[in-house]
């Protein structure tokens, strides 16, 4: 299907600034256009009326366990090490597969209902996340959490894994990378072997990164380096990775990030309610690295609402550091768009709205109380949406979300079917 879209405001972004600008858009292909290219010009197109639409490009969760919808609200206030090895792990053990499947349908419900049309997701259940995304229609970056001491060894079954679902799904929309749990439960010989296997295979990485004090410490006991230094002797860190929290930055980890060109992915909301504390922005900005805004999993979050998470980076480091003029609306809502694209190797392709990028687009209801009146619009994304004013949603081309409907999921199955698995395994 090919939409002609008239009567909106755009979000466009340069080098320099953000800005909104009146225009039409052409959809076609899978591809936006403002100009619409000559040899299209004689298709048939659907004009969808835009009046009162902000059109944004398509947000980015970059670090996220869509799985993990089952577990919403399940383990709350307890401290980090008793949430996950006594409260989350013993669930995860005994989930069946098809917890993988359904856990990541809700969240792709609650991901498009607020104007996700990427997320990169570090699973437990071969396929299933991946089976998700193909039927609703989300771009996705799936890594199978990797651990153990050797990826030959007794890493084996879940390296095999990843190659099995990677034939069985990969398309240009569902990609997959490589994603070693982290520090704690993978070796520096596992990390060293992934990292030669994605060069390999022409995969992106990714891993959490010194999320923790006790993260931290264990390793510094353990290797005499930190998390970050240990990671960059395997040869992990490079500009095709993305590093999930860096909480804990101590020394010169910050300068071996931003050296090796990675891309950081904080998660305000996780690292907050897990009492891990709040990433050092001022001294990730001075770095220069790349920062993008990851939900984590709705069992530490509880949501995968970017719009929640830009709120909550745009106020928490202001209070934090006593410094209104820290995390700037402008940045924030990069860190959501044109900064993960960066990360991801899909600079100007992704999470921006220019000629030939992807036609992945968030339509915003202008006319919600909470957005009214439109003095800075671009400001109210980060300060006053809350995901509700998300009216359509569209990604690679296609509706997935119009005025309110979905068009790719069956939502009464979806709750029937999570309610069944949590009366049965939780
Ligand atoms: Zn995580």
């Amino acid at each position: 299907m090919n939409y002609k879209i008239t009567g909106g405001k755009i979000l466009k972004s340069d080098q320099d600034r953000l800005y909104i600008k009146e225009e039409t858009l052409y959809v076609t292909d899978g591809r936006v256009y403002e100009a619409l290219p000559e040899e299209k010009r004689k298709e048939s197109f659907e004009t969808v009326d835009a009046s009162d639409r902000l059109i944004m490009p398509g947000l980015i969760n970059l670090h996220t366990h869509a799985y993990m919808t089952l577990m919403r609200s399940y383990a709350d206030d307890v401290p980090f090490d008793e949430w996950l090895f006594q409260r989350i792990m013993p669930v995860e053990d005994r989930l069946p597969q098809e917890a993988g499947y359904w856990g990541s349908m809700l969240a792709a419900m609650e991901m498009i209902r607020t104007g996700t049309t990427t997320f990169m997701d570090m699973h437990m259940f071969r396929g299933q996340s991946a089976r998700a995304a193909e039927e609703t229609g989300l771009r996705a970056y799936i890594g199978r959490g990797l651990v153990g001491e050797d990826l030959y060894g007794d890493g084996l079954s879940r390296f095999e894994d990843v190659l099995k679902e990677q034939e069985a799904y990969e398309s240009d929309r569902v990609r997959f990378v490589l994603a070693p749990h982290a520090i704690y439960s993978a070796s520096p010989r596992l990390y060293a072997q992934a990292a030669e296997e994605a060069e390999k295979r022409g995969m992106l990485k990714t891993t959490h990164l010194s999320e923790s004090d006790n993260e931290v410490m264990n390793c510094l006991k353990q290797y005499g380096k930190t998390p970050v230094e240990v990671i960059c002797e395997t040869g992990f860190l490079d500009e095709k990775t993305s590093l999930a929290h860096c909480v804990k930055m101590r020394g010169m980890d910050l300068a071996i990030l931003a050296g090796a060109g990675s891309s950081i992915v904080t998660n305000p909301a996780s690292n907050a309610k897990l009492g891990n504390g709040l990433a050092p922005l001022k001294r990730f900005t001075e770095s220069g690295v790349n920062v993008c805004l990851g939900t984590d999993g709705t069992a530490s979050n509880n949501t995968l609402n970017l719009f929640r998470e830009m709120g909550l980076m745009g106020l928490l480091h202001k209070a934090a550091e006593e410094d209104p003029s820290l995390a700037p609306a402008e940045d924030v809502v990069r860190m959501v768009t044109t900064g993960p694209a960066r990360a991801l190797g899909l600079e100007n392709e992704l999470g921006v709205i220019r000629d030939g990028a992807m036609a992945d687009l968030v339509f915003i209801d202008l006319t919600e109380p909470s957005l009214f009146p439109g003095n800075n619009i671009i400001s109210s994304l980060c300060y006053c949406a809350n995901g509700a004013e998300v009216c359509s949603v569209m990604a690679d081309g296609k509706f997935l979300y119009r005025d309110h409907v979905y068009t790719t999921i069956d939502t009464e199955r979806v709750r029937h079917e999570v309610d069944r698995l949590v009366k049965e395994y939780l």
